[in-house]
């Protein structure tokens, strides 16, 4: 047990990348607090960084092994990396096979690190052949940056950070 033990990360959300602080209590359940040291949040976290450890402790929805089925009107089951990845691949192959590589593609998650970013871009760029790969990195700021570039004139956060302490409603 690690009660007293307290690890400086960053909050696994989103790019705004604020400070938190993990420790673990005396029944093993992990706690997150904002780290007030930290320059992007001071210590402030938004409702899904507060809410982080719920879900770091609730393991019961957790994909633990891969799961598959062997066709539409099979359960899902539960089966070996092998037999996983040896379905994958083949899918993936006789798609490109048939129709070539740009029949298929690549939708990555917005959590990965930039060398899990590299590693995907070149199985699918350099392996696979299309360019057919996009992150919810980019997809999830889109709107965003289009609406802001719309009504301001460019990319920027709205409003000063400061106006939001000092605003009677917010
Ligand atoms: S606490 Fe909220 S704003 Fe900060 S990184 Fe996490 S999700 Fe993003």
């Amino acid at each position: 047990m690690i009660s007293s033990k307290k690890i400086k990360t960053t909050c696994s959300y989103c790019g705004v990348g604020c400070g938190i602080v993990a420790s673990v209590n005396q029944q093993d359940k992990v706690l997150v607090e904002g780290d007030k040291d930290h320059p992007v949040n001071g210590g402030m976290l938004c409702s899904k960084g507060m809410n982080l450890h719920y879900v770091v402790n609730d393991t019961s929805d957790r994909i633990l092994y891969p799961e598959m089925r062997w066709s539409k009107s099979h359960h899902l089951e539960r089966v070996s990396w092998d037999d996983a990845l040896d379905r994958a691949a083949g899918v993936f192959k006789s798609l490109i096979q048939k129709h070539g590589p740009d029949s298929v593609g690549f939708y990555v998650s917005g959590q990965c690190l930039t060398e899990e970013y590299y590693i995907a871009n070149k199985l699918v760029k350099g392996f696979l052949g299309t360019n057919n790969i996009d992150t919810n990195s980019r997809l999830c700021m889109s709107s965003a940056v289009v609406a802001h570039k719309k009504t301001f004139g460019e990319d920027s956060v709205p409003i000063s950070y400061d106006d939001i302490e000092l605003a009677d409603v917010f």
